[in-house]
């Protein structure tokens, strides 16, 4: 790796420590290599001249060739300066409503110029607010491609605006290009016909055209996904290399509870999914396993079946949820069956007792516990094992990587196997990106017998129309769920809000009992609450997300989202998978406000259309962007620089697989021609610091 990135950012030509201070502070660039790497966000279209009579409002900036012919001063309205503006086909508006004096003395009528802005239409006239005005020298009919920088207002007033660090920019690449080194060996570059790094940077800045412009990103795109890729299989393959498992081979318990207790024909992608795990745990080798299955896809009982694997072998399995109700409901519906199979099984939570608790870790560490089901509570460093076998992390999107490495650091001998179920279907781009060193197993089927829960839009004005319909609903024997959003910062509004709907609830159903949960309750009050409603003492449940995750309840077939404009898609996806749980057809409301945003109106549509996850989750990627899907704030894999997980599932693709033939075919990166890899990766590892992705 060349020193020269390192150098630190005050030293560039023009620069110095002012601004170099401010740079640090607002963009976290230090080095040469820091702005390099500072690609353009977008382009300035300055290659193509547009005529007047070719204008429209829907064009965003242009550039125009023609003259000024007169300039006026108008007083009347808004103050502001207007000059007229034509070229060989029509004539428009040129407007200013500051810097009159300037701008008077400087403009030059009837002479050949530039003028570039966003046109805008008046009436029948076109005009241009503030346009940018330059004479048609070489330089500028030849400007091409011209890139737009992220900056921030502090750097502005410190005259480092996009132009400024496109001038900085320019310095930097008069001596940069002949120390920036090629990262990729020959062989890919030919085969995936990529340009060379040099020739990549350069044009990510200065494009000479548009085909170089997606040639360089194309190539750096690549090179970014591919060492994502090759990271996240190495560390795969080394340990699957390095860590022993446990082998769970002999399974009578599960035979026959198989043969005798199993309570519904399983289906084919459970099947398949016991199958993968139990080769796994077979294997002698750690399993590091994602499990996705859409919401009530069945995965509780897979758990399950793996834990007596480990149990038949004599050790012990865990299942941690990330709530309370959570992890009571799983140890509820568990214990049935371990009773049967004389199974010992307990619950911890942060609300056991403790003396309760002592008796559990007591029992953890002597083995008799061969079950325990749990929150956070779990991983304490007070709850040891005698020797556990599996861990089960049930949701894991909401536990951060460091609690679930806690979790499996519980043996002291061999390493724990590990299972993580989500229910928040992810695109296939970012499972790849985000869970690309673990094994993928997917539920892709419910239990037969389920009908489809309808969902439909209301606007708030409807509301009485709703309430005969849950009326029809409850006296046909079903029971209701209506939610309201709970976010933080707006909490004292929010809960106002649930607190009127309740009572406009009460009043309007007077016959029927009524559950109200909310985060603010004390856990025991909040499971009387819940459980009052699982055994339909009460027939509508009015909650906040509370009841977001894994809640079961099969008679409750209604589910009202109130401002459902509010919520995430992924998170309506997960309330509305709290119906359509029994045989009865289940519906989904969501109501909402006649005036949402643009953004909202295509998540609700996208529910109304479809109950399928993983597509939700690709609307959802593509209108949030990967960063701000559930789970993914912890996770530094998706600091991408070029890529785009939404768009570049081609090329993220690519790499993997090319990445994975590498792998298979040199695991350690020994040969010659995996040279320029293995550089690469020892750099990436040395240093945090992006610069090293470029030398
Ligand atoms: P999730 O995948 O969302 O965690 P659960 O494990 O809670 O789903 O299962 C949802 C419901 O479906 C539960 O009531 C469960 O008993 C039931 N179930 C699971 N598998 C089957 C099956 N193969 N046939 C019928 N019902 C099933
Ligand atoms: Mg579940």
């Amino acid at each position: 790796m060349s020193k020269f990135f390192e150098t630190k950012i005050e030293f560039l030509k023009g620069i110095g420590p002012q601004k170099a201070s401010s740079l640090n502070t607002e963009l976290r660039i230090f080095t040469f290599g820091d702005l390099i790497q500072h690609y353009p966000f977008r382009y300035e279209d300055r290659s193509q001249f547009y005529k007047i009579k070719d204008l429209s409002d829907e064009l965003s900036a242009v550039q125009i060739k023609g003259q000024i012919k007169s300039v006026t001063a108008v007083t009347k309205g808004k103050k502001r300066i207007v000059a007229t503006f034509a070229d060989d086909t029509g004539t428009m508006e040129l407007i200013w409503f500051q810097g009159f004096k300037w701008i008077a003395k400087s403009l030059k009528t009837n002479v050949d110029l530039i003028v570039y802005g966003k046109p805008n239409l008046y009436g029948r006239k076109f005009s241009i607010a503030h346009p940018e005005i330059e004479l048609p020298t070489e330089s500028v009919l030849t400007k091409g491609l011209q890139p737009v920088y992220n900056t921030t207002e502090k750097l502005k007033n410190k005259f480092l605006d996009s132009k400024a660090i496109g001038k900085h920019m320019q310095t930097l690449l008069e001596t940069a290009p002949q120390h920036i080194t090629e990262t990729l060996p020959d062989y890919l570059i030919q085969k995936f016909k990529l340009i060379s790094k040099r020739e990549a940077v350069v044009n990510i800045h200065f494009p000479k055209n548009q085909k170089l412009l997606d040639e360089a990103k194309r190539r750096l795109k690549f090179e970014e996904l591919f060492y994502v890729q090759l990271k996240l299989l190495k560390l795969k393959v080394t340990r699957k290399r390095d860590y022993q498992g446990m082998v769970f081979k002999n399974i009578p318990t599960l035979n026959n509870f198989y043969n005798e207790h199993l309570p519904f024909e399983l289906t084919n992608a459970q099947k398949k999914v016991i199958r993968e795990i139990y080769k796994d745990l077979c294997s002698g080798k750690q399993m590091n396993r994602l499990l996705q299955g859409d919401v009530g896809s069945g995965k509780t009982i897979v758990a399950f079946i793996c834990m007596l694997m480990a149990i038949d072998n004599g050790a012990q399995g865990c299942l941690m949820a990330p709530t309370e109700i959570l992890a009571d409901q799983h140890y509820k519906g568990l214990k049935e069956f371990a009773d049967k199979l004389n199974i010992s099984i307990s619950l911890l939570r942060g609300s056991t007792k403790q003396k309760e608790r002592k008796i559990i870790h007591e029992q953890l560490e002597s083995g008799e516990l061969k079950i325990i089901i749990g929150t956070h509570a779990l991983i304490e460093d007070v709850v040891k094992f005698n020797n556990l076998g599996l861990c089960i992390i049930d949701e894991q999107h909401r536990f951060g990587v460091a609690q679930r490495a806690k979790l499996w650091k519980k043996n002291t001998g061999t390493p724990p196997h590990v299972l993580v179920m989500t229910a928040t279907p992810i695109p296939r781009t970012l499972a790849m990106t985000l869970y690309g060193d673990l094994d993928v197993s997917v539920i892709d089927e419910l239990p037969a017998g389920r009908k489809p829960i309808k969902t439909i839009h209301q606007y708030d004005k409807n509301r009485l129309k709703i309430f005969g319909f849950m009326k029809e609903q409850i006296e046909l024997g079903r029971q209701v769920y209506i939610v309201y959003p709970l976010i933080e910062e707006s909490e004292m509004v929010d809960f106002k809000n649930l607190m009127d709907g309740y009572e406009s609830i009460s009043r309007a159903f007077p016959e029927y009992q009524i559950s109200i949960v909310h985060g603010k309750m004390k856990p025991d009050a909040k499971e009387f609450e819940m459980s009052r409603f699982l055994k339909n003492e009460t027939q509508i449940m009015v909650a906040t997300t509370v009841i977001e995750v894994g809640v079961n309840v099969p008679n409750a077939s209604v589910m009202i989202i109130e401002n459902a404009e509010r919520f995430g898609l992924s998170q309506l996806h997960q309330l509305r998978g709290r119906v359509g749980r029994g045989a009865d057809q289940s519906y989904c409301i969501l109501m909402t406000d006649f005036k949402i945003s643009r953004e909202s109106k295509t998540r609700i549509e996208t529910m109304v259309r479809t109950n399928n996850g993983f597509e939700i989750a690709d609307v959802d990627l593509k209108l949030r962007g990967p960063g701000d899907l559930a789970g993914t704030q912890q996770s530094g894999v998706l600091d991408l620089l070029v890529s785009d997980l939404s768009q570049d599932a081609a090329i993220l693709q690519a790499s993997r697989d090319v990445a994975t033939e590498i792998l298979e075919e040199d695991p350690s990166l020994d040969l010659p021609k995996n040279k320029n890899i293995k550089m690469h990766i020892e750099s990436l590892s040395k240093t945090a610091v992006n610069w090293s992705r470029i030398s």
